[in-house]
């Protein structure tokens, strides 16, 4: 369990409340594509709320590099949120972030009301976890209550430099649920305990693989940093995504796996296509060979069938399952197969079930498999540190309990 103070461990009745939240939420034309964060950010705002604090909301959306930029404004998501909480949220329109705009916002609040601030990455400290922005977002809060998964494993000032000049720093459900269900994963699951990795580059992954070896019973390699793996095996894995610098590391990888007596599985046969598909959707033939029977000239781009039947069985044994990274390039439909066998064995198994935040967040989201998980993150870099065994800084900030 998480050993920091959270919203049920203060009373803001009457108090000006700080929530960071992640509301980096895809936009196209000013709309708002996926609005889980802002679905998930809803527990602590509504009780807060209910406790008669006055809620400023903030957070980063996008990359504006230090500068008011338009497109990248949180206007929409003050909007969505006022339907969403079923009460306005007034949105402090500020190229500063805590300009005159958005103090005159905050001194005109009553109690159980609602602001939210401007895009705090218009501000070029924010990123820096520069002292004088950290200091500006304290002087418009008694409270600060970080919210924001997605940006916990960064020290920013709106989420780490802030708390240094508020006395009371807690966090927020949606933060101690992510960590309550990735921490009882990692560091005490119920066994079996599954992780399923995949994604481009062994490279993002070093960390994460050598850590859960050592916590899981099972641990299972597809999507591209499986070749890399193939080929320390002594394998011919054709034009596949290779690192070769990684060869060494893949192979005392799979030696640690075997002094620990842990199963380490890697693709029996793969999805083999002569070119990375272009554009990424395209039309593309393929067909499917043994791991060891790759033809020089082809690349490997989904794990093949036998493969993902390998992969539910161990799925269906299994008391805990994380998976983080596609099986395979599963942006295209008929790469996406593997992808979408393993989302569909999580998704039948009555397992704890975690998905890692990014791309396989959605992946089972859009295959309509959320529903049926236990979590999945709102942070696909933040879920990766933390499954390194790292520690966020974000989490680090807040008061212990
Ligand atoms: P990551 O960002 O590390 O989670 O990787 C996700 C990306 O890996 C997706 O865009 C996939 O298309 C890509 N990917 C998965 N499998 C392969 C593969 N076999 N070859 C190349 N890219 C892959």
């Amino acid at each position: 369990m998480l050993n920091k103070k959270s919203v049920d461990d203060i009373n803001v009745k009457g108090q000006r409340v700080l929530v960071r939240c992640d509301f980096n939420v895809p936009l196209k034309d000013g709309k708002i594509t996926d609005e889980n964060r802002l679905v998930a950010a809803l527990p602590t705002i509504k009780k807060l709320i209910a406790d008669g604090g006055k809620v400023i909301l903030c957070s980063h959306l996008g990359k504006p590099k230090g500068e008011p930029k338009p497109e990248l404004s949180l206007a929409p998501v003050a909007v969505r949120l006022s339907e969403l909480l079923g009460q306005e949220v007034k949105f402090a329109a500020d190229d500063n972030v805590v300009g005159e705009n958005a103090k005159a916002a905050v001194a005109a609040m009553q109690d159980g009301e609602v602001v939210l601030l401007q895009n705090t990455r218009y501000r070029a400290e924010e990123t820096k976890n520069g002292e004088a922005f950290s200091k500006e977002l304290a002087s418009l809060a008694d409270v600060f209550v970080n919210d924001a998964f997605g940006t916990a494993h960064r020290a920013h000032c709106s989420n780490v430099g802030v708390t240094e000049y508020v006395e009371t720093s807690v966090v927020g459900y949606l933060m101690q649920k992510e960590i309550d269900f990735l921490g009882n994963a990692v560091n005490n699951p119920v066994r079996p305990f599954v992780a399923i990795l995949g994604g481009a580059k062994v490279a993002d992954k070093l960390n994460v693989i050598s850590n859960l070896l050592e916590k899981c019973d099972t641990l299972i390699i597809g999507g591209g940093m499986a070749y890399t793996f193939l080929k320390a095996k002594g394998y011919e894995v054709g034009t596949s995504l290779v690192d070769d610098t990684k060869i060494d590391y893949c192979k005392e990888m799979m030696d640690k796996a075997e002094k620990l007596g842990k199963k380490l599985l890697l693709p029996v046969d793969t999805t083999i296509a002569k070119e990375f598909p272009n554009p990424i959707d395209a039309e593309i033939e393929v067909s499917v060979v043994d791991s060891d029977a790759i033809p020089a000239d082809k690349m490997g781009l989904d794990i093949g069938t036998k493969t993902a039947e390998l992969y539910a069985e161990a799925v269906k044994s299994a008391k805990t399952v994380v998976w983080n990274g596609p099986m395979g390039v599963f942006e295209n439909p008929i790469l996406a197969k593997g992808t979408i066998a393993v989302a569909k064995s999580l998704a039948e198994t009555d397992a704890t079930t975690i998905i890692g935040g990014g791309d396989s967040a959605a992946a089972v989201n859009q295959l309509g498999f959320g529903a049926q998980m236990s979590h999945i993150s709102t942070g696909g870099g933040a879920s990766l540190e933390f499954l390194e065994g790292k520690d966020l800084p974000g989490v680090v900030a807040a008061n212990d309990k």
